[in-house]
């Protein structure tokens, strides 16, 4: 049995790395970038006014004021590139290039307007309201490093800084195996005894918003020959191999011996956490397995935990680990110390509650929960009021 943090060390060593592809920017978003973007143009690339108003040369604004200048042709986005006459104003508007001669922009608010006259009350220093050449990158500047899980945010500044297209990682393909006599698809006709599969829909969509392409491998009974069978063509094409159940200690419990008897090598198979004890991590060639244990909860819990950040250091991603953050306790809290524990809570400000349900097997609570209170293995109490550390479940 090893502890939490030397299995999720252990897991990221190993993440193979995959090769890159080019998309069109619209489909970057949630891709991790594999090259470093570099700026070949200024951002912005002309001086520009941040105000409607009036481009001006500081240097007419001699002796004290006010001061009456005569209003000289206009500067608008988009349109062509204007010369400021001596001893008069542009007319000018946000996001419209800076006249040739002007080195201030004075906002309308601050001018008085008669016919063709402006009056000025101020003298406006040089470079008012007006948005340099290079102020936000400078030509040559890296835009976005290697590795970045691209936003929204990051796409604007690709599309500001000239691309339409972006080198990104491969998405991992991953292979999803339930094994177990008892599930069958939901919905469908209920036996004594059977349960719908809610880990293959629940994980699919972990995995692809993780970033990996997930196949959903038809569902195995709990047979040496099948179980063998299931796993050769969930490793067949696949990148990762998640399986599901039938790694605890139970005669029926065969995927670790299956994984083992067809060449697959496991590092572990054993983690100090609570919910989810049996997880059992290896590879087969270049195919990473997660080896998931079958109640919901720890599956989908230590997939997250373990997988979404494999996933995420597959494609290259320079911050695979969720961001922790922290909260206070609602309530007093004890538990049985020796193993890093996951509990859900629902979260309200900056104060956190345990969920009262943290039975393995309760899909419901993960399912309402806001985080993932960490708390270390050593801990045997907390007192309300006590600060610590969790994983809010939106942001994985
Ligand atoms: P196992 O790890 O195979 O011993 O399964 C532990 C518990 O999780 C059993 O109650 C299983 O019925 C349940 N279980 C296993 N796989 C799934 C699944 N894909 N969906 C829902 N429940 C499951
Ligand atoms: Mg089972």
């Amino acid at each position: 049995m090893i502890p939490f943090d030397d299995a999720l060390r252990q897991i990221l060593a190993a993440a193979p790395l995959m090769g890159s592809e080019r998309v069109a920017l619209g489909a970057a978003a949630g891709r991790v970038l594999a090259e470093e973007l570099i700026a070949h143009t200024p951002l912005p690339t002309f001086d520009y006014s941040a105000m409607d108003g009036y481009a001006v040369a500081h240097r007419d604004f001699e002796g004290d004021g006010p001061w009456i200048f005569s209003v000289r042709g206009e500067s608008r986005a988009g349109g062509p590139l204007v010369t400021l006459e001596r001893s008069s104003v542009c007319r000018i508007f946000t996001g419209a290039p800076l006249p040739a001669g002007a080195d201030a922009v004075v906002m309308q608010e601050d001018v008085t307007r008669e016919r063709e006259l402006a009056k000025f009350e101020q003298r406006p220093p040089v470079g008012a309201h007006i948005r340099r050449r290079g102020d936000d990158l400078a030509e040559g500047a890296v835009a976005l490093d290697r590795g970045t899980r691209l936003t929204g945010f990051h796409l604007g500044l690709a599309a500001a800084v000239e691309r339409s297209e972006l080198l990104v990682a491969r998405r991992p393909r991953v292979a999803i195996l339930c094994t177990g006599e008892e599930l069958r698809a939901p919905g469908s006709l209920a036996t004594p005894g059977s349960v719908p599969d809610s880990n293959g829909p629940s994980l699919a969509a972990l995995v692809s918003s993780a970033g990996g392409i997930a196949e959903l491998m038809p569902r195995t009974r709990d047979d040496m020959e099948a179980t063998q069978q299931a796993l050769r063509a969930a490793l067949h094409s696949a990148d990762l191999l998640l399986t599901v159940g039938g790694v605890s200690v139970g005669e029926h419990d065969l995927v670790r011996a299956a994984l083992e008897s067809i060449g697959a090598e496991l590092e572990f198979w054993k983690v100090q956490i609570k919910p989810g004890k049996p997880l059992a991590f290896g590879s087969f060639g270049r195919t990473r397995i997660l080896g998931l244990p079958g109640n919901p909860v720890s599956a989908q819990l230590t997939f997250s935990i373990f997988g979404v950040p494999l996933i995420r250091a597959m494609q290259g991603d320079r911050k695979p680990l969720p961001v922790r953050g922290r909260a206070r306790l609602a309530r007093n809290f004890r538990q049985k110390p020796g193993r890093t524990s996951f509990y859900r809570a629902t979260l309200a400000g900056d104060t956190v509650d345990l969920a009262q349900n943290q039975a393995s097997g309760s899909t419901a609570s993960l399912a309402y929960a806001d985080a993932l209170v960490i708390v270390p293995a050593e801990v045997e109490e907390l007192a309300a009021g006590d600060s610590v550390e969790l994983i809010r479940l939106a942001e994985l």
